[in-house]
């Protein structure tokens, strides 16, 4: 059966505009940032040949409980304000082999381009949301610009962190009930720092690496995109509100709690103090 051009494929067009809003936003210069979105086999099967493999591209570590699995991921060293004029040299799709030790490239990353080289964070987090949550699809990193400064300034205790936020905006909590975890300075791309993420996604969708950027989760892209957003407006606004002098009132924990039965979540447990 004929292919449909790849280009009009849901997943690409997502891929194309999420990245050029993330680098409109400014969280994305230079090569900053990659994104990996699961792909369904059926999902991709209208748009490529499934056994036309266009080079194999090895991995520094074990991904085979990803083993067959699908996605379109941004490519090592690109810049998110070209993927929009440029999707085949600058995103990818790639299929898990069967070891887990390197991956079947399908479509783009022209001119020998391989994926983000936070691949291991990204893969090792896929596998961690995806034990507690079947159905996410979405892992996005990006040097979104209010928290990655929070993360010099605040302490870097994840109830405190979370609880900053929480009271920066009235959504904050019913977003990101869960909270935000966050692991120590590492360096990038390697095993290490992915398992230190994957540890924490067990638990949050969001993780900040301090003095770096933030890791999001999420079962579609307006999801993930919208769990970045809102806790960086909140970090935004908790720049503004230290620049005006500091804060004189705040969201108290009684109000949260209403807040939280009004929407009908559970905030992350012992991170408010306990219904008076
Ligand atoms: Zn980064």
């Amino acid at each position: 059966m004929k292919k449909i051009d790849i280009l009009q494929a849901p997943f690409v067009k997502e891929m194309m505009n999420t990245t050029a809003n993330l680098y409109r936003l400014g969280w994305d210069e230079r090569n900053g940032g990659n994104i990996s979105y699961l792909l369904k086999e059926e999902e991709v099967r209208p748009f490529l040949e499934l056994d036309q493999v266009i080079r194999e591209i090895p991995m520094i570590f074990d991904a085979s409980k990803l083993a067959g699995c699908y996605f379109i991921v941004t490519g090592s060293g690109k810049y998110f304000k070209n993927v929009a004029d440029e999707p085949s040299e600058n995103l990818g799709i790639v299929r898990v082999a069967e070891d887990g030790c390197s991956l079947d490239l399908l479509w783009g990353l022209e001119n020998f381009a391989v994926p983000t080289s936070e691949l291991p964070s990204h893969f090792m987090s896929h596998i961690a949301r995806l034990e507690v949550d079947p159905e996410n699809r979405i892992v996005m990193h990006n040097h979104a610009s209010h928290l990655l400064a929070m993360s010099f300034t605040h302490e870097l205790e994840e109830k405190a962190f979370t609880r900053t936020l929480w009271q920066m905006c009235t959504e904050c909590l019913v977003v990101f009930p869960e909270g935000v975890s966050i692991i120590p300075w590492m360096v990038p791309g390697t095993n290490e720092i992915g398992e230190a993420t994957a540890a924490k996604m067990k638990e949050t969708r969001l993780v900040l690496w301090p003095q770096h950027g933030i890791y999001g989760a999420g079962r579609d892209m307006d999801e993930v995109f919208g769990l970045i957003e809102t806790a960086e407006k909140a970090a935004q606004v908790y720049t503004y509100v230290c620049a005006q002098g500091g804060v004189r009132q705040t969201i108290s924990d009684a109000d949260l709690w209403r807040l939280a039965d009004a929407f009908g979540i559970l905030p992350r447990e012992g991170y408010l103090e306990p219904r008076s």
